[in-house]
């Protein structure tokens, strides 16, 4: 027969299910279980802290509404964590796992959540890694071959070698994969080991979340357990004084801990802005290496790698012709193969060199044909003879603003980069600027016949410079 409690809590569970979604019925209130009434008090257990904050924040209406329903108007109610007695034989801990997952959804920190139930985190341990970035497929060449050794050498060593590793570089150059391969290779080797890959935004949003939460003691506990944290985009902590504070105390304690950390970031640390100079000359107590542009063979290699996964198969010629024009980002080979594959299996053509040629152009951002905003700006100021500074400057003398604004309609118009891009290249402008400046051309090309030949002559001297089709 149920006892008080169970007939109690019952009762309560039947009141709050009324007034929540199932979702946060299942995930707030299944987990609690009833320990014991005495008189008009009833204890409740929990999961954990964090669990109890949250429901306290979000929910204590309801569970006190659903109490007062159930035991009278002069109740309480009392918790207890469940933690501490958590290995305990027969409790059964099913419901708190699946919970774990609604957990995570419920809060929209994007990673097996954090703050939780302890006891089960072995099993559930999500280290966020990619699973496709993996040494096997990190061709090795003179651009990357040292940073990919000391990965390589972590990976049988962690903590003790290179602590931190700092692997920086310009975009698409492979450092996210890097990172993801040393993580894969020792979640592999040491399948316990708790490994934790995040991008410094991440880390910054957790926190965030943890003190609109109240739970920042959790998320240290949380970050406690770790032990391989992989930073990736370090350079996005600048300006973030908090987000530093904080990450500066765990840099330590997991320094001090022997527990291994590895960093990318997008620049070398002393060109690192707004970060505190404790924290970079923490950065710099392991090793800093570089990934540079690859060379030419070993972006064939990259390339063929590539046409292996996608199962694409390509001519040398066409081949050679994207390596000679892909060197500085790697990144870009994927989209061009993926777009390559496209293209072919709608026009149910062979990949002709032409076509090629179309999508790099599509792709293309580098050498002289380039459709960029620094272009544009360039041709809009020999035609208009106002010095680019000036475009980029404060001045609103009518004619520097007339070719800001032209140089900002043709950016908009050719480049297909977004409105807060184009205005940020203008002096940090912002994108209603943008939009203001490309109706104030069309209005003036509507009502200035002068300006409007002025204009068109720009338009063609860009499509002829930058080779627009
Ligand atoms: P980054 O983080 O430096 O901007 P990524 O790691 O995202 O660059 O790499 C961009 C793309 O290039 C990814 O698809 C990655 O797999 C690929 N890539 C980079 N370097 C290599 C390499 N050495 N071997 C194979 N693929 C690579
Ligand atoms: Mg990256």
């Amino acid at each position: 027969m149920p006892t008080d409690h169970v007939l109690s809590w019952n009762k309560v569970l039947d009141e709050v299910r009324k007034n929540l979604t199932p979702k946060h019925f299942n995930t707030w209130f299944v987990p609690i279980k009833p320990l014991q009434q005495e008189g008009h008090v009833l204890t409740l257990e929990v999961p954990n802290e964090f669990f109890l904050s949250h429901l306290e924040t979000h929910f204590l209406q309801v569970l006190k509404d659903g109490v007062k329903g159930a035991i009278g108007p002069r109740s309480k109610i009392e918790y207890r964590i469940a933690m501490d007695d958590y290995k305990k034989p027969g409790i059964d801990r099913t419901k708190a796992l699946k919970n774990e997952k609604e957990f995570q959804d419920a809060n929209h920190i994007g990673i097996a959540n954090p703050f939780v139930i302890p006891g089960i985190r072995k099993q559930n341990w999500e280290a966020n890694l990619n699973p496709h970035y993996i040494f096997e497929n990190f061709v090795e060449g003179h651009c990357n071959r040292v940073a990919r050794q000391a990965g390589l050498q972590i990976t049988s060593k962690p903590g003790e070698l290179f602590n931190p590793l700092l692997v920086y570089g310009n975009v698409g150059l492979g450092k996210t994969h890097l990172l993801n391969a040393i993580g894969n290779a020792l979640m592999k080797k040491y399948p316990k080991m708790h490994v934790l890959y995040l991008t410094s935004d991440k880390y910054t949003n957790m926190f965030i979340q943890a003190i609109r939460n109240n739970s920042t003691s959790d998320f240290g506990h949380y970050f406690q357990q770790v032990d391989v944290l992989i930073i990736d985009d370090i350079q996005y902590f600048s300006g973030k004084a908090g987000t530093q504070e904080i990450f500066f105390h765990l840099f330590n304690q997991m320094h001090q801990n022997r527990k291994q950390i590895i960093m990318g970031s997008d620049r070398a640390p002393k060109d690192l802005k707004e970060i505190d100079d404790r924290l970079i000359s923490r950065f710099k107590w392991g090793a800093s290496l570089e990934l540079l542009t690859p060379d030419y063979e070993t972006m064939m290699a990259i390339l063929e790698e590539k046409l292996e996964e996608k199962e694409v198969e390509l001519t040398q010629q066409v081949k050679e012709l994207l390596c000679h024009n892909l060197k500085d980002n790697i990144r870009e080979i994927e989209g061009v193969i993926v777009n390559i594959k496209l293209q072919s299996s709608l026009n149910g053509k062979s990949v002709s060199l032409e076509l090629v040629k179309d999508i790099l152009q599509s792709f293309s951002n580098r050498g002289e044909n380039v459709v960029s905003i620094d272009a544009i700006t360039r041709i809009v100021s020999e035609q208009t003879s106002i010095p680019v500074n000036s475009m980029l400057g404060k001045g609103r003398q009518r004619n520097i603003v007339q070719a800001r604004q032209l140089a900002m309609y043709y950016s908009k118009k050719m480049t297909k980069k977004p409105l807060a891009s184009i205005g940020s290249a203008f002096g940090g402008r912002d994108h209603s600027t943008v939009i203001y400046s490309c109706e104030a051309v069309e209005n003036l090309m509507d009502t200035d016949k002068l300006f409007e030949e002025l204009a068109r002559k720009i338009e063609r001297v860009i499509i002829k410079t930058l080779g627009i089709k």
